[in-house]
């Protein structure tokens, strides 16, 4: 006689290795996507670190602007968003409009589709502008 339970038990097996495997790929699907992603925001590093030595190499020619002065200014923009980190995060104010939160580094409030003017352009020129092709 058939064991039923057992055939439940054999079904149930396949099933749960059926879906161990499934989850194996998308394990391995999202090692590979975080690794170009990685990948691709080291790049983007390097390119905007070779941006801001240019552009400290030329300021210093073109002036006589101190290393010490360009620490201070660092320091001085590093603080504006309310810690003193060695980052630029941006932060999080009313929205002009709606009052609901808005971060400086969106270009918009995404709540009315306000124009957020705070922040700065370093900080809005990392977020990809908004598709505005409509179907
Ligand atoms: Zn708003």
């Amino acid at each position: 006689m058939i064991d039923l339970w057992d055939v439940y038990q054999h079904g149930q097996i396949a099933e749960l290795q059926a879906s161990q495997s499934l989850n194996n790929l998308n394990s391995i699907k999202n090692g590979e996507t975080l690794h170009k992603e990685v990948q691709r925001l080291e790049s983007k590093i390097d390119g905007l670190a070779l941006i801001c030595q240019a552009l400290l190499e030329i300021l210093q020619e073109k002036t006589k602007i101190s290393d010490a002065e360009i620490e201070q200014k660092i320091k001085e923009i590093d603080v504006r968003d309310g810690r003193e980190d060695g980052r630029m995060t941006g932060k999080v104010s009313p929205c002009p409009k709606c009052k609901r939160p808005a971060h400086s580094r969106q270009r918009t409030c995404m709540y009315c589709g306000t124009e957020i003017l705070d922040g700065n352009a370093v900080e809005k020129s990392l977020i990809p502008k908004p598709n505005l092709h409509i179907k």
